[in-house]
């Protein structure tokens, strides 16, 4: 075996078992995107590896002062970020990391607003986790505190981009504010910004998003199975395809290609023909499908899912890699989840 296909194997095969690591050290519980899990770096990759789900329990793979074993044998020196930003607090005494993460290596990551309005009705995403994390971090975070985070994580912790994710809320002050944050921090870091947002009505306030300095976007699909979609994440599913597609391709119009991306979600339920067959669209669009195994975050719905996997996930990143646009990689993402990739294993794979 390559050392390349040593590492991509380990990515997928960490991210369907987990981690099996200290109390003190798994990282956080819960909140939107990876929580209940902790970033690893080792070859030329991280990962974002579960530690808190069930089903970690039964890992092969335990963490050991940066060195990671398998069956209590050590395959792999690890690095595990330490950031020196998390040691600061603003001038009002507010922990910067209450207001924003280190994600990956090198990326910034927060949700500006922790609330979503399908939280507390039948239409919340089944995997979702984003109003838990509420009291250990800002339920609201404000453009100049983040801003202020995002200058110190550039200096003090080689932070490189911004990684802004929202609840669902009504979208004329979903973009405003995501709008002034990332205004805030190109003022304040100089720094490139994504931005994360359900797809617009009105498509033009993407506009009014790329002039105040956001580099790229994610809306995100989900599935591309319709009924798994109806199942797990039925407000996306009242949206429909349709409008996903239209502001996906409005979207690589103004940001450009690859700049765009979309998260599809494995292990929902969904077949594969749906994955690769969505991926081809996406690809084909300019758009980056950014593929990730379902990492079952506590106390959401999906808490005790298990990830797909190992063979499911490698034939998947095969195939998907396989019709890759040429000019599609996660090289040449200015910002967000693509450029970071440690909940994907898309990269090793490209
Ligand atoms: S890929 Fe996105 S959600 Fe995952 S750790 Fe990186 S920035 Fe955070």
């Amino acid at each position: 075996m390559t050392k390349k296909e040593f590492i991509s194997n380990l990515k997928i095969d960490l991210f369907s078992k987990g981690v099996r690591i200290s109390a003190e050290d798994k990282g956080r519980k819960g909140g939107a995107g990876p929580a209940g899990s902790k970033n690893i770096i080792f070859g030329n990759t991280v990962a974002n590896v579960p530690t808190f789900a069930k089903f970690v329990a039964d890992s092969p793979y335990s963490l050991d002062n940066n060195v990671l074993k398998k069956f209590n044998k050590k395959i792999i020196d690890v690095k595990i970020p330490n950031p020196q930003f998390y040691k600061l607090k603003t001038k009002d005494g507010i922990p910067y990391n209450k207001i924003a993460l280190l994600h990956g290596e090198d990326c910034l990551a927060t949700t500006v607003v922790q609330h979503c309005i399908y939280w507390d009705t039948p239409l919340r995403c089944k995997f979702c986790g984003i109003d838990l994390s509420k009291g250990s971090t800002l339920d609201i975070k404000k453009p100049e505190e983040i801003a202020e985070v995002a200058e110190a994580a550039k200096r003090l912790d080689n932070v490189k981009h911004v990684t802004l994710t929202i609840g669902a809320l009504k979208e004329e002050d979903e973009i405003k504010i995501l709008g002034n944050c990332a205004s805030a921090i190109k003022n304040a870091a100089k720094i490139p910004v994504h931005v994360q947002f359900e797809p617009l009505k009105d498509l033009k306030r993407m506009e009014n998003l790329y002039s105040k300095g956001v580099d790229t976007v994610g809306i995100h699909i989900e599935s591309f199975d319709k009924k798994v979609l109806e199942n797990i994440a039925p407000a996306k599913a009242k949206i429909g395809f349709d409008r996903y597609l239209k502001a996906l391709e409005y979207a690589v119009n103004i940001f450009g290609e690859n700049q765009v991306s979309s998260f599809i979600i494995i292990g929902l339920g969904e077949s594969d023909e749906s994955v690769i067959e969505g991926c081809k669209t996406l690809s084909g669009m300019g758009v980056y499908p950014f593929v990730v195994p379902i990492n079952p975050i506590p106390g959401s719905y999906m808490e005790d899912a298990i990830p797909p996997s190992f063979e499911r996930m490698k034939d998947i990143y095969e195939s998907v890699a396989s019709i890759l646009k040429e000019n599609l990689s996660w090289k040449k993402s200015k910002a967000g989840c693509v450029k970071c990739r440690a909940c994907s294993a898309l990269d090793v794979f490209e």
